[in-house]
């Protein structure tokens, strides 16, 4: 590889799955396991049906389109990308192709990579309707037209990627700018998310910044998790960089290909000379409309705290590492039930630890998110606070929160049932160090002798109490009334 480098650039598809309804119809915009229950007939392409735009979809678009630093555009249009598929019945998709038309032109995004502070061109993001999906089987394949008219957005960026590492990066920001905005929930496993990934290399010593110097550009379609895109980029570099070193590379054309999972490799599709002709033209029935400088303010506003702000928050603010800080943002469910237990009153450091140790590990451990299991922030809250007054040990609120866990029972009520409350009363306790005080006066006299028989005596006491005496003042207590002998 030091002969030569990478250029890679990438197109993410993102559906926003925070709008109600379709992108250009009334049906309803959610993930369904049961095919074809969202449908209106304008998704099926029937005859006569006319497509209404969603305000909700352009709105959520322009501010993908301003938190990426974009151009936006003075009017809204549409333009049709006429092809032919059974996942799209009307022979055409309603997108955004010729500038000045795309809700964004000319971004940037600046992310971090492996510690690293990498910026990314945005060359432009455009709002469409995604199609349905297909199946196939053996011997034959179904279409779920769920998917048909579900709002997507496109991302375009320039080749600014010299790794598979960078573009991953990037993308793991992207999907945390979209759930933090409030965008879409950009879950993989959805199939929310999907790139085309577009790889090309060139030798090291020359100027990247000359486009005559790029290589072959080869673009690897619908690749549908981030493990696939940094696979399929270094199996593309990997496969390039064959062809210099065997004297084929001049003779490849540009290309498309696809990413197969099942062979971990990317299969040739269709060659540049056969690229579609989508033929473009306005969307005749979808009317152009202006964006109001008083609109376009009022969804500036709206743009939340996203990851990047929090992280500086908690730890400029809260005193958490960079580490931890980095760990609770990742996840915007995380990061929110974060703050909830912080504004509960919780010590922060602390929610923190509980966070990125115990509770993190059993999600983990378990493939669940945090909004699946039984804990609220609350109960977090109550477990720090019952360690805090002193009412149960600290080992004891690992188990609890275990039980809150597993049996899905409220930390209060299971303190009470497993008979975990801790004896802080210093009457109780004194008692029964007087008593195991005058059952071994042997060993008091052990004791001034200098001989270890103090944790003797708390064991004792410990056993009195199954446990549940308070450590520290039972320790105090006992080194009182040793003196007071
Ligand atoms: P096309 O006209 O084939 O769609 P574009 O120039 O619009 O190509 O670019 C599509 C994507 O390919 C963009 O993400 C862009 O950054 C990327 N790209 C363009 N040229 C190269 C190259 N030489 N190597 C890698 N990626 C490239
Ligand atoms: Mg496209």
């Amino acid at each position: 590889m030091s002969e030569y480098k990478a250029l890679i650039g990438l197109e993410m598809h993102c559906e926003i799955s925070e709008t109600n309804t379709k992108v250009f119809s009334s049906a309803e915009n959610s993930y369904k396991d049961t095919a074809n229950v969202n449908i209106q007939p304008v998704d099926m392409g029937f005859p006569g049906t006319l497509p209404v735009v969603n305000k909700e979809a352009v709105k959520m678009a322009l501010k993908a389109s301003m938190i990426l630093g974009c151009t936006l555009p003075t009017h809204i249009y549409f333009e049709r990308k006429n092809y032919y598929y059974p996942d799209l019945p009307k022979g055409y998709q309603i997108t955004q192709e010729t500038k000045p038309a795309p809700v964004g032109s000319y971004g940037a995004l600046t992310y971090d990579c492996k510690g690293e502070t990498k910026t990314v061109r945005i060359n432009n993001i455009h709002l469409e309707e995604d199609a349905a999906s297909s199946d196939h089987y053996g011997t034959f394949s179904t279409i779920d037209y769920n998917r048909a008219g579900v709002p997507l957005l496109e991302l375009v960026t320039e080749p600014d990627f010299r790794s598979a590492d960078e573009a991953v990066s990037f993308l793991e920001t992207m999907r945390s700018i979209y759930q933090y905005a409030g965008i879409s929930e950009a879950d993989s496993r959805k199939g929310q998310v999907r790139c085309d990934v577009n790889v090309s290399i060139m030798e090291a010593d020359k100027d990247e910044n000359d486009p005559k110097n790029w290589g072959t550009k080869i673009e690897v379609k619908n690749v549908n998790s981030f493990g696939g895109v940094r696979e399929a980029i270094n199996y593309e570099i990997e496969r390039q960089i064959d062809l210099k070193e065997s004297g084929k590379y001049d003779e490849m054309e540009q290309q498309t290909r696809r990413w197969d999972e099942d062979t971990m490799s990317t299969i040739f599709m269709r060659s540049k000379v056969d690229a579609i002709d989508y033929k473009y033209f306005v969307e005749p029935n979808i009317p152009k409309f202006k964006l109001s400088e008083e609109w376009l303010e009022s969804i500036r506003k709206e743009i939340p705290e996203l990851a990047s702000d929090r992280k500086h928050k908690y730890i400029t603010i809260f005193g958490l590492s960079e580490y931890d800080a980095t760990v609770i943002v990742k996840e915007k469910s995380i990061s929110d039930f974060y703050e909830d237990v912080v504004a509960l009153g919780a010590d922060a450091k602390k929610a923190a630890n509980w966070l990125t140790s115990v509770i993190l590990g059993y999600l983990n451990k378990n493939d669940l998110t945090i909004t699946e299991i039984y804990l609220t922030p609350k109960m977090l809250y109550e477990i720090m606070n019952l360690v805090e007054s002193g009412k149960i040990s600290s080992k004891q609120s690992k188990d609890i929160l275990t039980h809150v866990l597993e049996d899905k029972k409220d930390p209060i009520q299971l303190v009470k049932e497993l008979g975990m409350e801790q004896i802080s009363d210093d009457k109780t306790i004194r008692e029964i160090v007087i008593k195991v005080l005058d059952e071994h006066p042997d060993l008091i006299e052990d004791h001034r002798k200098g001989k270890n028989t103090f944790d003797f005596f708390v064991g004792q006491v410990m056993k009195a109490t199954r446990g549940k005496a308070n450590p520290s003042l039972t320790a105090d207590i006992i080194r009182e009334e040793i003196d007071k002998r």
